[in-house]
């Protein structure tokens, strides 16, 4: 199952060569026979071969029609195995998954120009996943674990925080690549949580909020919160007194429950 051609790289075509990463990314998907794995990107089938010796089930999405051809073809005897050739961004996940099983795991080493849309979808779709395993570039990973007040604490902490348990397992060196990449990746876990990890009345004010304060790092949180207009800017002024929170933090400051705080007040008419 390998093409000859070279990798592409407007497709993030960075392909697992070490076969220690392989199998540690293997077990931090605690496979049993039963599962049904969802791969996205599974390329040249570095993590697809170990995945389909293990599951009960296995559907993979790859883009590069190629690469779904010829795992289409390696694959075609095997009934477990479907080859969806597709744009994982445009693939109605709850479709092609929800039918079968309530609950897939996922693994992937994701192209990195789309990792950050990708997360966003997996966050709408988290209900269909128990556990997902992705290889991201090192900076997007530490991002997803930051703490608050460290400078990689963002939207992604906050948006993907609110509905996962995330744990970074290990960093990998562009050497365990082809092409090798210009920077470290980190594979990252994340588990559901059944409900929201804090309560924050509406979570479209709760997503207005973390986006607003973080989009101008060098403003204030009240000048931040400002812009969002998401209350006229004495009544934020007023909330962020109630919410014992200063307005003259920075928004990296902030714990995820108290943006919750703010964002249950804003969400309820303030209090
Ligand atoms: N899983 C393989 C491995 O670890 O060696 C390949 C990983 S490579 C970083 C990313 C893979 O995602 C490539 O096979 C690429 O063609 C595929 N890909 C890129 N964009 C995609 C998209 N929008 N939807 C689905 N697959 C995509």
């Amino acid at each position: 199952m390998s093409t000859t051609r070279r990798p592409l790289k407007s497709l993030g075509q960075n392909f697992l060569v070490d076969q220690n990463i392989i199998d540690k990314i293997i077990r931090s998907a605690n496979i049993d026979p039963q599962d049904a794995v969802l791969e996205i990107g599974p390329g040249r089938g570095a993590l697809t071969e170990h995945l389909a010796q293990r599951v009960g089930r296995l559907v993979l999405i790859e883009y590069d029609h190629a690469l779904a051809a010829s795992l289409a073809e390696h694959y075609q005897n095997d009934p477990r195995v479907t080859v969806v050739d597709a744009d994982v961004l445009t693939v109605d996940l709850a479709k092609l998954l929800g039918e079968t099983t309530s609950s897939w795991k996922l693994v992937a080493n994701l192209p990195y120009n789309i990792s950050s849309p990708v997360l966003f979808k997996l966050l709408e779709n988290r209900a269909l996943f128990s556990k997902m395993v992705l290889m991201l570039q090192r900076e997007v990973g530490e991002r997803l674990v930051a703490l608050p007040g460290c400078s990689d604490y963002g939207v992604t902490t906050a948006l993907l925080g609110l509905w996962f348990d995330m744990r970074r397992e290990f960093i990998v060196p562009p050497g365990c690549f082809h092409p090798r990449p210009k920077v470290d990746s980190a594979v990252i876990s994340f588990v559901p949580l059944t409900k929201p990890r804090v309560e924050v009345g509406s979570e479209e004010t709760y997503r207005r909020v973390v986006k607003g304060a973080f989009a101008m790092r060098r403003k204030t949180l009240s000048n931040c919160l400002k812009a969002t207009k998401l209350a006229a800017p004495e009544e934020l002024n007023r909330l962020l007194d109630f919410c014992g929170i200063d307005g003259q933090r920075r928004g990296e400051t902030l714990s995820m429950e108290e943006f919750a705080f703010l964002s249950r007040c804003l969400s309820e008419g303030h209090e």
